[in-house]
């Protein structure tokens, strides 16, 4: 056993040094093209990622306590780690458990407002908020992806949410819809824009994922993925 546990240990070691070495050199490739592909001069796009809700405003609570706003925060600070890796221009609109309102008491319509102001001062945005839904039962489960009717906001939503279903929900038929004009962010925004509900808090199966720090950093990933392949496809065009 301990000859095992020591091939093992050695396995690992190994291992981790060729992830640190590979991120190493992912570190190094992109932050070199960073100026060919993200920031040249007018082309610069800034990911604007969104934790919706924050603060008083908690969005929907899990049938165990848990509260959409922290799911929601979890994994855009992991999208943002994931985003500064790559070297990408961003901006996040909270980085802890507050509201976006500069009013005395919170108003949600304010809260709104300023978010929208932050995405339209960012240097050619292009915006990413997060989301969990909720329904009544516990049956349906899986990612929605909601896009604004900006130009460029259906292919970045279409994009974003084949990729979530893919990676994290290959038995769901849901697809990418439109927005209605309900959402004020998305139709106060002029910029590709999508809200992304990464699962149900009402199932109990996605709750559970969603909770996970594993699965929250595929979301990361798959959000920043995304990103990158709607922003080359966008510089062909
Ligand atoms: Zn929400």
């Amino acid at each position: 056993m301990r000859v095992k546990g020591g091939i093992k240990s050695r396995r690992l070691i190994i291992l981790l040094g060729l992830i640190f070495a590979a991120a190493f050199i992912l570190l190094l490739v992109f932050h070199g093209k960073k100026e060919d592909a993200f920031s040249q001069g007018e082309n610069i796009t800034t990911l604007v990622i969104d934790p919706g809700h924050g603060g008083i405003d908690s969005g929907a609570v899990g049938a165990d306590g848990t509260r959409e706003s922290d799911l929601n925060l979890a994994i855009a600070l992991r999208t943002r780690a994931l985003a500064e890796l790559y070297g990408l221009e961003n901006v996040l609109i909270r980085q802890d458990d507050t509201t976006k309102c500069d009013t005395e008491s919170y108003s949600e319509h304010r809260d709104l407002e300023c978010r929208t102001a932050m995405v339209n001062d960012a240097k050619n945005p292009i915006y990413i908020s997060i989301h969990q839904n909720n329904y009544p039962t516990g049956q349906p489960s899986g990612a929605q992806v909601i896009y604004s009717t900006g130009q460029g906001s259906r292919e970045l939503g279409q994009i974003t949410h084949q990729n979530l279903l893919e990676a994290l929900y290959p038995d769901s038929r849901r697809l990418a819809e439109p927005s209605t004009k309900k959402l004020y962010i998305l139709s106060h925004v002029d910029c590709p824009a999508i809200l992304v509900e990464c699962g149900f808090m009402s199932n109990t199966i996605d709750l559970e994922n969603l909770k996970r720090a594993g699965f929250q950093t595929s979301i990361a990933a798959i959000l920043v993925g995304s990103y990158l392949q709607y922003s080359q496809n966008a510089e062909r065009i």
